[in-house]
């Protein structure tokens, strides 16, 4: 301790990958009138993952709390616009579905859209869920403008696809600006206090010592405090998500690619497509038990649309996370904490909740038991919830692969096969008060990969048939029209500042 007496004033971060950076600005902005000193330790010689583009709406959230001008941020990072997820042969090959960040329908009476639709479905007489979804619309259709806040529009929501390493490059500036001091150099030793165990400070390979009272473990995959050194263990998950390798590598950017990433199935695997102003990110995850590593590199270098930008290069991870992502005084963000595949696109949205959590649960005198163990409660269930989620892709899948059958047979959590159940005997959908993947999220993957609503809610019926299809025909008619009335997507980040190469200005 030190400066304010008993209080935690010192905290040190370590590493400075999106995860290290992201919780040094915001730890500079929104904690600053604590006078802290926030020290941040990277190494040029390790370096970063270097990947993690497409991002969730709450990104959003983060920006604003930090003060970041939206188009300023879309210029300096190349970033692009992102009204969800497509998914292409997840179900059966040439299925293809978006997830989107919005809803589906509007209010038809007492029970929710979904049960209107079901039984319109049953009935002939609805069109694709997709139809009732403004933003999958407007997706499909290469259009985007910021939701209107008058309710003339369905709501819905957007994120972005960036180039990373200039995000985190921004955000090093930010938190520098705020006081944030910035060491580099490789760490080499780690110290703790005898009695309490707790970390006191870090050693550099120049031999500089940093003291700390509270270490925010942002090594990525080394995950250097909270493994090595505080051996906080690591729950492995990957008998539900056996994926565990990746090859990443940019192409061209050929055209205007529409405001979605896109996730196609593969034999063992899935490929990624994400778009940004100048140049395409794809990758290609895969389970090395059923994908050999060469095949799998030929496999992705030739399904790209354009000339690679540069070698795939290849990344191995195991999915789980952190038993206690809070140990002592040590907090894992990031990779460091634990990784769940890129599929939705959750990695940079569980930095920011642990960010958030932390500032939250910010220790004041001393480390408070409850405050550890609420935040390590919080952290658990947004891991565990996304796991779910994630685990749902794989399992509902008719594919015929070898792999993808023994996806669609292995044993899920019973929290899983609950919610499948509920949704296939009557389009029941899981609620929660707060966090990721609220019932628009299940609907998209259960009717994307064909697991379809047995019955519905009676009350459905105080809406007589015709009455009920021509309703849904209204809608469906003003969601096209609602979407073409919006600028294209090329348009509208053009305005927010982007400067394109020639091919995309002019496809
Ligand atoms: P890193 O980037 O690895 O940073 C670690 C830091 O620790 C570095 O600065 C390093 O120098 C430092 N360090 C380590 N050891 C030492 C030491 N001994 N001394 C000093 N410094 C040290 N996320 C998304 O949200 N969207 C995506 O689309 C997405 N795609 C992904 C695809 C793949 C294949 C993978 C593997 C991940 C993806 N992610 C994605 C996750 C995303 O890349 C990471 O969550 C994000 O980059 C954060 O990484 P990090 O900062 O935790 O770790």
């Amino acid at each position: 301790m030190s400066g304010r007496g008993q209080h935690i004033d010192r905290v040190v971060i370590v590493g400075g990958g999106t995860a290290g950076w992201m919780t040094a600005a915001a730890l500079g902005r929104m904690l600053g009138a604590l006078g802290l000193s926030i020290t941040l330790v990277e190494s040029a010689s390790i370096g970063t993952v270097g990947v993690g583009e497409a991002t969730l709406p709450q990104i959003r959230t983060f920006n604003r709390l930090l003060g970041i001008d939206e188009a300023e941020m879309m210029a300096r990072t190349a970033a692009t616009i992102k009204l969800g997820i497509e998914f292409r042969d997840w179900g059966r090959p040439g299925d293809h579905y978006i997830h989107p960040f919005g809803t589906y329908g509007e209010e038809l009476g007492d029970a929710p859209f979904i049960q209107y639709w079901a039984r319109a479905s049953a009935m002939g007489a609805a069109a694709s869920i997709g139809e009732y979804s403004l933003p999958i619309v407007a997706a499909l259709a290469g259009r985007f403008e910021p939701p209107s806040e008058d309710g003339r529009h369905q709501p819905y929501d957007y994120a972005f696809q960036f180039d990373a390493g200039l995000y985190a490059a921004w955000l090093a500036e930010l938190a520098q600006a705020a006081g944030v001091i910035r060491r580099e150099g490789r760490i080499v030793a780690v110290r703790r206090e005898g009695e309490s165990g707790q970390i006191g400070s870090v050693l550099l390979e120049t031999g500089e010592t940093i003291d700390g009272d509270l270490f925010i473990d942002c090594s990525g995959f080394r995950a250097l405090l909270i493994g090595d050194t505080l051996g906080s263990a690591f729950e492995d998950w990957s008998h539900w998500l056996p994926c565990n390798r990746a090859f990443a590598v940019p192409c061209g950017n050929g055209g205007d690619h529409g405001p979605y990433t896109r996730a196609t199935a593969r034999r063992a695997g899935w490929q990624w497509r994400i778009p940004l102003q100048h140049r395409v990110g794809n990758g290609l995850v895969y389970c090395n038990d059923w994908w050999e590593d060469q095949a799998a590199c030929d496999f992705l270098m030739a399904h790209l649309e354009s000339d690679a930008g540069a070698e795939p290069r290849q990344l191995s991870f195991s999915t789980g996370r952190r038993k206690s992502l809070w140990s002592g005084n040590c907090i894992a963000i990031g990779l460091a904490g634990g990784f769940l595949e890129p599929l939705e696109s959750t990695s940079i949205d569980l930095i920011q909740s642990g960010i958030l959590n932390l500032v939250e649960l910010f220790p004041g005198e001393v480390i408070e038991e409850s405050d550890r163990a609420e935040y390590n409660r919080l952290m658990d269930l947004e891991f565990e919830r996304i796991r779910d989620f994630l685990v749902l892709h794989y399992v509902a899948n008719q594919r015929e692969e070898e792999f993808w059958s023994a996806m669609r047979e292995m044993a899920i959590p019973q929290s899983l096969s609950d919610k499948i159940e509920d949704f296939r005997t009557r389009a029941i959908l899981p609620e929660y008060a707060e966090g990721l993947f609220q019932p628009v999220s299940w609907i998209s993957v259960f009717l994307g990969q064909n697991v379809v609503p047995q019955g519905w809610d009676p009350r459905t019926d105080a809406l007589g048939e015709t009455d009920l299809a021509q309703q849904l025909e209204d809608m469906r008619q003003r969601m096209a029209a609602d979407a073409g009335s919006m600028p294209t997507h090329l348009d509208y980040i053009r305005n927010a500042g982007a400067s394109f190469p020639a091919s995309i200005v002019h496809p």
